[in-house]
């Protein structure tokens, strides 16, 4: 479980910082359904939320092999980062596609900490992954936008000052190809929650402060519009090489910290007057999962050589999403196994981050999707949808 040489510094401050905050801190807020404030807020003050805003914009510059090397210790430490990671990635949209003035207005912002941008209104309870069949619309009145429709599992907007959101600006019907007429929008939500839009959290089975989102005649500023209108489909696409790399390194924390786990226990526990990882019934597993990890680590590595070499990373950033997040799970499975009924008792934690790691098989896009992807995209079969 060696890290990058070229991350093992950032990394161990991370680590540093991470315990600080152990499965006990995380219990409590998991029991309650509460937002780690005090964890993010000293991953912001560290400054390793911001590390891919380059540095006239007052972020640290760095390439997104280190993010996801954040991103992955976070989650290998037993903590969460999901109630922070879209911080680290959002503001990608506004960095590449947003006018001179609106970076100048955000971005510096964001690098501080003093605006949280981490809630995303893309899916709708209507759409589902069929994005562009989204319902919620933006008229032009004067000079703003008027916006109505509804957002489901919009991740942390309670927990975020600033939302990125796609919304039809023209009719479906009236645009050449689907994909046209969408429009991104950067909606300023301390101004508007009571005043057009309702936010309401859902209950679910991991902590993680998603929710249903409604817009009832919302007026958005017109200089809120992400780059031009009627392109916002292909500036959302855009990040999601990035979004994949970062959550497949989740992953591939997130089974590190259940290997950990395993080996710990198993060679801990006695049964019959032997360690149970002596037994190659439990060991074998162990590793099996152990080397799907690696393998999958592999492929996230690749993808984000490819990312900052400005190549085309599409079909590994989706293979290492696939391969990291089933990986995650087959190491999460063995752990409870391994850890036979005490995998089922709280003060473990491996119930816990069973539970959050199950997630990303289906968000932020779900395991037939990426299949879809590369049977399409990469080997020419023919579109299924
Ligand atoms: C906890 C949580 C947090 C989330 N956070 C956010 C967020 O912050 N912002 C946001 O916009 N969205 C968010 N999402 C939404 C998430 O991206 C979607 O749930 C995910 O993309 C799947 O969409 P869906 O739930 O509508 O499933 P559906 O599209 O209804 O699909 C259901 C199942 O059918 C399969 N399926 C559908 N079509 C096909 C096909 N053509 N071929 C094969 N299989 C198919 C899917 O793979 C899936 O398994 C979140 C979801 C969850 C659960």
């Amino acid at each position: 479980m060696t890290e990058h040489s070229d991350t093992a510094d950032i990394c161990d401050e991370v680590k540093k910082l991470c315990a600080q905050f152990p499965g006990a801190y995380w219990r409590e807020l998991d029991r309650e359904r509460s937002y780690p404030t005090a964890f993010v807020n000293a991953l912001t003050e560290a400054g390793f939320l911001s590390v891919l805003i380059p540095e006239e914009y007052g972020g640290s510059g760095l390439p997104l092999s280190a993010a996801a090397a954040i991103l992955e210790t976070i989650q290998a430490s037993g903590c969460n980062g999901s109630a922070c990671h879209a911080q680290v990635y959002m503001m990608g949209t506004i960095l590449r596609h947003g006018g001179a003035a609106m970076k100048q207005a955000y971005l510096p912002q964001i690098a501080t900490g003093a605006l949280r941008l981490q809630a995303f209104g893309v899916t709708e309870p209507g759409s589902g992954t069929d994005t562009t069949a989204l319902r919620t619309t933006a008229r032009r009145d004067g000079d703003d936008f008027v916006v109505n429709g509804q957002k489901i599992w919009t991740s942390r907007a309670e927990h975020s000052d600033l939302m990125l959101l796609l919304a039809r600006t023209t009719p479906r019907d009236e645009v050449r190809k689907k994909t046209d007429g969408l429009s991104t929008f950067l909606v300023d939500m301390r101004e508007a929650v009571g005043r057009g839009l309702t936010i309401r959290p859902i209950r679910t089975m991991m902590n993680h402060n998603t929710c249903e989102v409604f817009f009832d005649n919302l007026r958005v500023p017109a200089e809120n519009l992400v780059g031009e209108e009627g392109k916002g489909f292909r500036y959302i696409l855009d990040g999601m090489n990035a979004e994949r790399l970062l959550i497949a390194a989740e992953c591939i924390g997130d089974g590190f910290w259940f290997t950990e786990k395993s080996v710990a226990y198993a060679k801990e526990r006695q049964v019959f007057g032997r360690p149970i990882g002596q037994n190659q019934g439990v060991s074998f597993p162990i590793a099996r999962a152990y080397a799907q990890l690696q393998a999958a680590r592999l492929m996230v590595r690749e993808g984000c050589r490819r990312y900052e070499a400005g190549e085309n990373a599409g079909e590994q950033a989706n293979i290492a999403k696939m391969l990291a997040a089933e990986a995650s799970w087959a190491c999460a499975e063995v752990c409870v196994q391994t850890h036979g009924g005490f995998g089922f008792a709280e003060e473990y934690d491996v119930e816990r981050k069973f539970r959050e790691t199950r997630l990303y098989q289906v968000a932020p896009i779900s395991t037939n999707l990426i299949l879809s992807y590369v049977a399409e995209h990469v080997l020419g079969l023919p579109r299924s949808y």
